[in-house]
């Protein structure tokens, strides 16, 4: 691996501490990264803070040139990053190809948007001041993310940082380091100046990211990851009143309605299923399925999934990879043998396949219980667990009935009745007869516990951005 070191300044640094990042298809040792400390950090923020001084002077259109040029890079570059992503992530050859394209993405949707930071002037109704609104810059962000996206992630909050005005330090998970790293030199590539984007890939998390949202520089922490970790941050957070944008975790409901063209149903539920092998926030994690087309939509989906091909997935024809680690894919396994004692039934798969690499084959559970623990938990990994349902108002209280709202998805033919049911249930985004919502131009994010804020669209970069009023007279 050619980019193993931190990046502070525009350059490497080693450290005499280090830490291995895993192959999860071979067990095997892919780099030692550097791991880094407080100095570290301090060093980062040094070089943030003067780097800005002079990035958020530049024009928009000068902000927005770099960006468009670091997505031009990024799409030339897309095999070398996907398969980045899939020896350090596992997902397969298209699944990271999909993620390389979607991370670049970002780049073009700011710089975009980079030159669109509007704001307003009216009058005041009473006093007739005139009311001046502008955006501007909030100041240093520190980034955090997690491993199931190792470049979009990380593309997802730098570039509206980016296209705002801000400098970064970006802390990316310790299971996934490398791809972040290997952005760096096409950022300087596209005329990111050195010192405004710096990535700290570290042993020492809780300790470095607590640090740096007690530098009084620090003025957002955007962090994609589990609610419990995004709790944590909150806290650290409220000591100097940060910005916050949390992305956290998510109990993706899908409902099925009779009326469903179940063409576009299967396709969609196994989309919203086994995009990334089920390691996705947005991921289908309960299918309510109406008991009327219940055993065609099983059938169906069972043979989809066991039409699946299982393996390394550097090789092309593989459609499902290993999931990250050890620890994920034993959490898999017993959210199966705790479905199945409750009275689930087994469709397909279930069962660990033997030799190397984390690898869980797809499965499909019907007559899952409301009390197993899939149910209730984010299950990370490529099982379908169905249930059925007879009732509309049913159905929607057993979506909402979570502390996450993170994203819902809904497959029915009767456009009226599915727009109501999509107002009913309490999700930052629905999938109405669609298995994807992702997408740079539009809002993502939750309610409830899934998260604060929304990346991508017109309020990614207002992320950035501290909304000031001038209020004038002339
Ligand atoms: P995680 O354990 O919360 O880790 C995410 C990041 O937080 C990693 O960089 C991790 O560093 C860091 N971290 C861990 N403990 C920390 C602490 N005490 N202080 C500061 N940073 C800390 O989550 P994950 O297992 O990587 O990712 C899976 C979760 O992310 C799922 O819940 C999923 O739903 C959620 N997710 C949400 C979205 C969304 O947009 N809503 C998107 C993708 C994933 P280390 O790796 O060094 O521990």
């Amino acid at each position: 691996m050619d980019y193993t070191d931190l990046y502070i300044n525009g350059a490497w640094h080693k450290t005499p501490e280090r830490f291995d990042v895993i192959n999860p298809a071979t067990e095997e040792v892919l780099a030692s990264v550097a791991s880094a400390g407080i100095a570290d950090a301090d060093a980062a923020l040094d070089a943030a803070e003067a780097a800005m001084a002079d990035w958020s002077a530049r024009t928009p259109r000068a902000r927005s040139e770099v960006l468009r040029k670091a997505w031009e890079l990024m799409t030339a570059r897309l095999d070398h990053f996907a398969h980045l992503i899939t020896l350090e992530n596992g997902k397969a050859g298209a699944d990271a190809r999909g993620e390389a394209t979607y991370a670049a993405e970002f780049f073009r949707w700011f710089a975009e948007e980079a030159v669109r930071a509007d704001g307003m002037i009216t009058q005041a109704p009473a006093s007739g001041a005139r009311i001046i609104v502008q955006h501007k810059p909030a100041g240093l962000a520190v980034l955090i993310t997690p491993w199931n996206y190792p470049a979009a992630m990380g593309t997802r909050k730098i570039a509206p940082a980016l296209a705002a005005g801000c400098g970064v330090i970006i802390k990316p998970a310790s299971e996934t380091p490398l791809t972040m790293l290997a952005l760096m030199p096409l950022l300087e590539e596209a005329g990111v100046p050195a010192g405004l984007v710096n990535v700290l890939p570290s042993r020492r998390t809780g300790a470095l990211v607590d640090h740096m949202l007690h530098d009084p520089r620090v003025r957002v922490v955007s962090f994609t990851g589990s609610t419990g970790v995004g709790r944590t941050l909150l806290k650290s957070a409220a000591d100097q009143v940060l910005k916050p944008a949390m992305e956290l975790g998510g109990n993706a409901p899908v409902i099925v309605f009779d009326d469903a063209d179940l063409d576009v149903a299967i396709e969609g539920t196994m989309l919203a299923k086994m995009r990334n092998l089920g390691e996705a926030c947005t991921a289908a994690n309960r299918i309510y399925v109406h008991e009327a087309i219940a055993p065609e939509f099983t059938r169906r989906l069972t043979a989809a999934m066991q039409a699946l091909k299982v393996g390394d997935g550097t090789d092309p024809s593989v459609d499902v990879g290993p999931l990250v680690n050890a620890a994920t894919r034993d959490k898999v396994a017993e959210f199966v043998a705790d479905a199945l004692a409750k009275g689930a039934k087994l469709e397909c798969g279930g069962v660990l396949p033997e030799g190397r690499g984390y690898f869980y084959p797809p499965t499909v559970l019907s007559n899952v219980p409301e009390s197993a623990d899939c149910v209730q938990d984010e299950i990370f990994g490529p099982v379908a667990a169905l249930q059925t349902f007879s009732d509309q108002d049913d159905v929607i209280t057993r979506a909402n009935n979570t502390e996450y709202g993170l994203v819902a998805y809904v497959f029915s033919g009767d456009f009226k009745r599915a727009l109501q049911v999509c107002e009913r249930l309490d999700y930052g985004m629905v999938g109405l007869n669609r298995g994807l919502v992702s997408d740079p131009a539009a809002p993502f994010g939750g309610t409830k516990q899934s998260g604060l804020g929304r990346e991508g669209g017109h309020e990614g970069m207002l992320e950035f951005m501290e909304t000031q009023y001038i209020s004038a007279s002339w």
